[in-house]
């Protein structure tokens, strides 16, 4: 009002001021369908984005950024309106702002906040220059039943074609029909999910596990955070995840294990706070900070003091001494796993210096060249099993998140089989999730890919007729059945290099060549070559020309939609066509626990 009082004194700045406000005034009002426009060009980008959702009593960092030169942090308070459903916000939320200029933009920003009411939020944010409007919906929806547990069993990049590839290893097909499906395949429902970030339609693995986490979506390489426009990728506005509601709302405890570094961003997302994923320095630490119970998988490298070989920190901090100070028992081979995993409490353990070897490598050709230092590493089900004994000590119930990520990583590398081994690997695994949910009851079984990949079956292939390469690709009628065989009954195909094997052919590559054949040791599709990225010369096989970007060195996820697969209390919230965030509300729905 005060604004008005000032014009009206005034006629000379009163008549400028109407032709500032004519001249710029835009409205900003979107509709759900519009909610990148408001984020990505408009003057006014409110954080959280329109169209979130929240749930009851969840904590949110709230930032208006104003693209306006005009506008003075000085006196921003009389000049800027917000107001929550017609209310000034500092009286809504009983909370100041702060308010600064950097450059053209004017930011005004409530940390810690929250929505405790459920229903419609409308944020009005008013300038002389222009107007923002986002509305929100806050939820609780009550659970029928209440999940004691929860396990999330994340395939990394595991599209509905990377878990049929499992299927035809694992279990084989006969005359058209498969002598059985996977363990995944067995569980009550199903669902399609939606897994497009608030700004692109492709996204990866931090910003898709991050609404699995917080219901929020957020943009590649973000986790737990919608992305202001400055440039530090630790000072974006910060929704809560799940982990940090269960930690503060119950006395559940939490688990993240995968075969990647225990750092990356699957299991990152679940409790850090990052524009920028490959923080892993800082996610080390957050894990810390946050006490999460049962820590393992790979990463050693973001654990260790600068002075110690294969180190990436920064600095001198031993970080794992500070774990042991906490009380984590720590292990660093699966036989210390074992013992520590029947008495301790907390567990760190960290298997690789980066991410665990692959199943085929780690278990099946166990080759030194390859496995280096690490000839001792834990099976994704050891490191379950584990977890699960520590876990299940807390008769207080516990959230586990359990990553198959060579899943994803071994797509990108166009090397179907070794992904298709680690998806075999991960299929059992959920058989020990189900073994544990029906001994015990009150337990959630969420099985999930974050993204998908462009991999897919186009038939089969062989040489058996001398034919070779593409012309050895067999399509339609020709396509006979791989000649994949299970001997000792272990799951996993005795040969990943039959006769007859699978024709895997990908959407979207860059150079690089194939023979069809499994190759004895890991190898890059790509290398680089005066700055762009061209086939890997030392592969076998035809070339086949990219389709993407030669900036990019590998295989890229593709926007498809996942499969969720779900058992035990609460499982009838997943069904039809959800969206990724809509995960979170179920998960935490089941829990029958908000944030209030
Ligand atoms: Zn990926």
């Amino acid at each position: 009002m005060r604004f008005y009082y000032k014009i009206s004194n005034t006629l000379h700045i009163y008549l400028v001021y109407i032709l500032v406000i004519f001249a710029h005034m835009k409205y900003v009002y979107a509709t759900p369908s519009q909610t990148a426009h408001i984020t990505q060009h408009k003057d006014i980008t409110i954080l959280p984005i329109n169209n979130a959702k929240f749930l009851a009593g969840q904590r949110f960092d709230f930032l208006i950024e104003i693209k306006d030169p005009t506008l003075n942090p000085a006196n921003a308070s009389s000049t800027i309106q917000v107001t929550i459903n017609d209310k000034n916000i500092i009286n809504y939320f009983n909370k100041k702002p702060k308010i600064w200029r950097d450059g053209d933009i004017l930011s005004y920003r409530i940390d810690s906040i929250s929505f405790n009411d459920t229903g419609c939020i409308k944020v009005k944010v008013k300038t002389p220059n222009s107007l923002g409007i986002a509305t929100y919906e806050v939820v609780y929806n009550k659970a029928n039943r209440k999940a004691k547990n929860v396990i999330l069993l994340i395939g990394d990049g595991m599209s509905l074609q990377a878990k049929q590839m499992a299927r035809i290893l694992s279990k084989g097909i006969s005359e058209g029909k498969y002598n059985d499906v996977l363990e995944m395949e067995k569980l009550d429902r199903m669902a399609l999910i939606t897994t497009s970030g608030y700004d692109s339609l492709t996204t990866d693995s931090a910003n898709s596990a991050s609404a699995y986490a917080t219901g929020h979506k957020s943009v590649v390489n973000a986790m737990g955070v919608y992305a202001d426009s400055t440039i530090s990728p630790f000072d974006d506005p910060k929704i809560e995840n799940i982990t940090e509601i269960l930690k503060r709302k119950t006395d559940k405890s939490i688990g993240l294990v995968t075969t990647a570094n225990i750092t990356d961003a699957t299991p990152a997302a679940f409790v850090a706070h990052t524009r920028r994923r490959s923080e892993q320095n800082m996610i080390a630490q957050s894990y810390l900070d946050l006490n999460i119970d049962v820590l393992l998988g790979g990463g050693l490298q973001h654990f260790i003091p600068k002075e110690t070989k294969g180190s990436k920190r920064k600095d001198s901090l031993e970080l794992i001494k500070f774990y042991r100070d906490a009380g984590y028992e720590i292990s660093k081979t699966k036989q210390e796993l074992f013992t520590q995993a029947k008495s301790a409490k907390k567990l760190l353990g960290l298997y690789h210096n980066d991410n665990l070897n692959v199943y085929l490598d780690r278990a099946v050709l166990k080759n030194p060249k390859v496995l280096g230092e690490f000839q001792n590493q834990p099976s994704l089900l050891d490191m379950t099993n584990a977890a699960l004994e520590v876990l299940s000590k807390n008769k207080n119930g516990f959230f586990l998140m359990i990553e198959g990520a060579s899943i994803d990583k071994q797509l990108h590398k166009m090397d179907w089989q070794r992904a298709t081994y680690d998806t075999i690997e991960f299929d059992q695994v959920v058989k020990i999730a189900r073994d544990f949910a029906t001994k015990h009851g009150d337990t959630l079984v969420i099985v999930v890919a974050d993204h998908a990949h462009g991999a897919s079956i186009t038939g089969t292939y062989h040489e058996l007729d001398g034919k070779s390469g593409r012309e050895a690709v067999r399509t339609y009628a020709h396509s006979v059945f791989p000649t994949f065989v299970d001997n000792d009954n272990d799951g996993f195909p005795d040969d990943p290099n039959p006769d007859i094997t699978l024709a895997v052919q990908y959407a979207n590559h860059p150079d690089y060549k194939a023979d069809y054949h499994f190759k004895q040791e890991p190898m890059s599709p790509t290398i680089k070559h005066h700055g762009k990225n061209i086939a890997n010369p030392n592969m076998k096989g035809e070339e086949y020309r990219g389709n993407i970007p030669t900036e990019e060195d590998q295989e890229v996820h593709a926007a498809d939609d996942v499969v969720l697969m779900s058992e035990g209390v609460g499982s009838e919230y997943f069904k039809g066509v959800m969206d990724n965030t809509e995960v979170f509300f179920a998960i935490m729905r089941a829990f029958g626990i908000d944030g209030r």
